[in-house]
């Protein structure tokens, strides 16, 4: 049986390390503030956005939302995050995505300024963590990983991370995230050959795809951590939802896996506060 690396453990860390600070920052009468950007009430923002409130409320952040109905134009969208950029209360910003179509996506993130942009969705904290710069902040849910393998103790230096999916807001970041720890990684995508050998040479395997319980026991060998980023609805049982690995297929094989739920997702939502409560510690600190 492999060892079951809890994200909920994590997130709990992750939220006492933030409290310890915005207790700090309470004394100075400063509150850490979250500035969240929604159009329309998709379920899955909606489902995020109460997530977000709870972990708030837990840590002692304050938080506003800004809530446009569908029809919302470009300009009204663009305001709204003008008015967060400018609202010296609001320390971190997210708008929820994807947008509706008639909405130019990349225009909008562009208006958030780099010091609230605390999902890394504009290309200057991207560029940033591509670069190893310092002060911007990785996109939460790759943050989340590296996260999980600390906690953990999981060594990075030096072993072979394989991470499928290729994505900016996943793959990518984690890939230069993992690099930056010294690991050697290779990203694996729709159009690789041979992925499941590829997969089994990985000492830190990563699933960021979105298709349900594709990693079976064809992609692992003995002694992977084996991390699990996918969200997907369950093919056998509706409502229900699961992650890129097959679980009952492999944990038996790996040394160490992360579930789903319970895993990557539950430190989400910690780590974006986390990274409130720095941007807001960092804005103190250049006053
Ligand atoms: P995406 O669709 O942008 O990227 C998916 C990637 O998987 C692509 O790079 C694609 O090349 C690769 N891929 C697709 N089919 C493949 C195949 N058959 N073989 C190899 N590679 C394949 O998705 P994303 O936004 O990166 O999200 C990936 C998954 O992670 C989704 O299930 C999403 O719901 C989940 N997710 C979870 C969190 C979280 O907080 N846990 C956050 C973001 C995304």
């Amino acid at each position: 049986m492999s060892k079951v690396l809890s994200g909920k453990e994590v997130a709990q860390v992750v939220k006492e390390r933030s409290h310890k600070i915005v207790q700090e920052l309470h004394e100075k009468k400063i509150t850490p503030c979250l500035g969240i950007i929604r159009v329309g009430e998709r379920p899955d923002d909606l489902y995020y956005q109460s997530g977000l409130i709870k972990v708030c409320r837990e840590v002692g952040l304050d938080f506003r939302i800004i809530a446009l109905d569908q029809e919302t134009n470009q300009q009204q969208l663009e305001n709204a995050i003008t008015s967060f950029c400018d609202n010296k209360s609001v320390h971190g910003i997210l708008l929820f995505s994807p947008l509706p179509s008639h909405l130019d996506e990349a225009a909008a993130r562009a208006k958030i300024i780099k010091e609230k942009d605390v999902d890394c969705l504009t290309l200057g904290s991207a560029a940033d963590v591509f670069t190893d710069a310092a002060n911007s902040f990785a996109p939460c849910t790759a943050a989340a990983v590296l996260e999980i393998l600390k906690h953990y103790h999981i060594p990075i230096q030096g072993k072979r991370a394989v991470i499928i999916g290729r994505s900016l807001i996943v793959g990518k970041p984690l890939a230069m995230l993992l690099l930056k720890e010294n690991a050697t990684v290779t990203i694996c995508h729709s159009k690789t050959v041979d992925l499941p050998s590829l997969c089994r040479e990985a000492d830190i395997l990563v699933a960021a795809i979105g298709r349900a319980m594709m990693i079976n026991e064809k992609y692992v060998r003995p002694g992977q951590i084996a991390i699990d980023v996918g969200i997907n609805q369950h093919p056998q049982l509706p409502g229900k939802i699961c992650g890129d690995f097959d679980y009952e297929a492999i944990e038996n094989i790996v040394e160490a896996i992360t579930p789903v739920p319970g895993g990557v997702g539950s430190i989400t939502s910690a780590i974006l506060i986390w990274q409130t409560v720095l941007a807001c510690q960092r804005m103190i600190m250049k006053k």
